[in-house]
């Protein structure tokens, strides 16, 4: 039991901030005064990792590009992240056996490719362009919250070795004290080629890269209105107008009144997650031996990690469904953490903060196009590796390319029903996870 009065703010350094805690060595540039190009080729509205993704692929192969940024460059998900990377163990709503129950075994590996594809094309990138951002291919523990969830993991284990190629290890609870000194899960598995990263240097690597060329990326230029069709469109923003022979929408979690045909296929959701103050690496260690990133399967799962210098630990989750204050949320998460690790119960916390993610129906990724507007959206929460991959298949599609195909292009990009784009039904989902995990735990325990 926390001995804290989780009213009050003892929980925080005195300067605590509510901004990410990357942004402290990666601070969000300032492209306000970038002049706005008139005409281009392409205009890609929005400036995460796969709108920048699919700026250095275009760029690259000669397309005159400019990316349009609503806030300063990087400004969504891409540099709030919890820097995981990974393949995404599941591709949609279902494990790998309800997927093949579903569409045979074929598609449901190749789905379930996409999610190694984007690991291999993201971490290729890193190499490559010599991305400095921390990355360490450490592994994953997928902490198993219920002892079903545990079978479950069992049974497909198989599967993802042999038809899928991941590399991937059951751990036994008995072992889990290795991974994660917890005594909350049924033990897990591990994911040996996922890892972690920087989540700022990163975005700012990429959008590096993409400027270097030849890419225009535009700060504070808001776009208001899309209007023409494809080989002229007009976007007005809010530093001007701009002539684009084609657009890409690459906005996920933020995305807005623009689009709103995008906006009724993609529920945004708020992620939490707090930095802790610098503890030292041997006190991260005590609480994660294993240096992994670390997932958990419930529904309001917790995510934690050691920050890549190792001195902290930087541990995020479903705080709430509804947008709440990121002092507030960094109460809570702060409660989730020494519930799980009393130890940390005096460990204070000096960042906290927040960012969208988007949910499409099916919770796939969909890279196409809509009314001559092409879109890269829905990471539904596993964006690191997914969302360059996406965007860079978005625009290989653009260009005309066969590369561009992905295993998602037969699924359709759904609407949700009786949704406009505004989830007036989040807070009775939130409610109802809750109940859920709480009864779910107690007849585990
Ligand atoms: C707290 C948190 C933790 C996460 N942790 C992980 C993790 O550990 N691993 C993982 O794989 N994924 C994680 N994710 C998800 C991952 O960050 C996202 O999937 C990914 O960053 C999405 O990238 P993106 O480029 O599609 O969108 P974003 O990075 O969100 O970029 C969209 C951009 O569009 C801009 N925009 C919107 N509307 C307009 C407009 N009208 N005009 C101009 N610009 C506009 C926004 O300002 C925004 O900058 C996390 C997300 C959050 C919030």
């Amino acid at each position: 039991m926390s001995q804290h009065d989780y009213r009050s703010n003892d929980i925080f350094t005195p300067d605590v901030k509510f901004t990410p805690w990357w942004w402290e060595a990666a601070p969000r540039p300032d492209h306000s005064e970038v002049p706005l190009p008139s005409s281009i080729d392409v205009a890609i509205v929005g400036s995460g990792y796969a709108g920048l993704s699919a700026a250095l692929t275009l760029a690259r192969a000669g397309r005159s590009v400019a990316v349009l940024e609503a806030g300063d460059p990087g400004f969504g998900a891409s540099s709030r992240s919890g820097g995981m990377i990974g393949s995404g163990h599941r591709m949609g709503t279902k494990n790998f056996s309800g997927l093949t129950e579903e569409l045979g075994q074929d598609r449901a590996i190749a789905l379930l490719r996409e999610g190694t594809n984007a690991l291999d094309f993201a971490t290729g990138l890193i190499e490559q362009e010599n991305l400095e951002c921390e990355f360490k291919r450490v592994g994953r523990f997928r902490a198993a919250c219920r002892l079903k969830d545990y079978d479950s993991m069992g049974k497909d284990i198989d599967l993802l070795r042999r038809k899928v190629g991941i590399e991937v290890d059951m751990v036994p609870a008995s072992e889990s004290s290795q991974e994660v000194t917890t005594e909350h899960y049924f033990g897990g598995c591990v994911f040996h080629q996922h890892g972690g990263l920087h989540a700022g240097l990163y975005q700012l690597g990429l959008l590096d890269r993409a400027r270097a060329a030849g890419a225009v990326i535009c700060g504070q230029a808001e776009v208001r209105r899309i209007d023409g069709q494809k080989g002229a469109f007009k976007l007005f923003t809010a530093r001007g107008n701009v002539q684009a022979r084609d657009v890409i929408v690459a906005t996920n979690g933020y995305t807005g009144p623009l689009t709103p045909q995008f906006r009724k296929r993609l529920i945004p959701i708020a992620s939490y997650i707090i930095a802790t103050e610098p503890i030292g690496e041997e006190a991260v260690r005590r609480v994660i031996p294993s240096r992994r990133m670390i997932v958990e399967t419930r529904s309001r799962h917790c995510y934690y990690r050691p920050s890549p210098d190792g001195q902290r630990i930087l541990f995020g989750g479903r705080a709430s469904l509804r947008p709440i204050d990121p002092r507030t949320s960094g109460l809570r998460l702060h409660r989730f953490m020494t519930r799980l690790f009393p130890s940390l119960t005096d460990v204070r916390v000096s960042h906290s903060w927040t960012g969208n993610i988007a949910f499409a129906r099916d919770h796939l990724t969909h890279i196409g196009v809509h009314d001559g507007i092409h879109y890269t959206l829905a990471c539904n929460g596993s964006g690191v590796a997914m969302a360059p991959y996406a965007g860079h298949k978005a625009a290989m599609k653009l260009m005309g390319s066969p590369e561009g195909q992905t295993a998602f292009d037969e699924f359709d990009f759904r609407p949700y029903p009786l949704y406009g784009g505004r989830p007036w039904f989040l807070p009775f989902v939130d409610w109802f996870y809750r109940a859920r995990d709480a009864w779910e735990e107690r007849n585990d325990n």
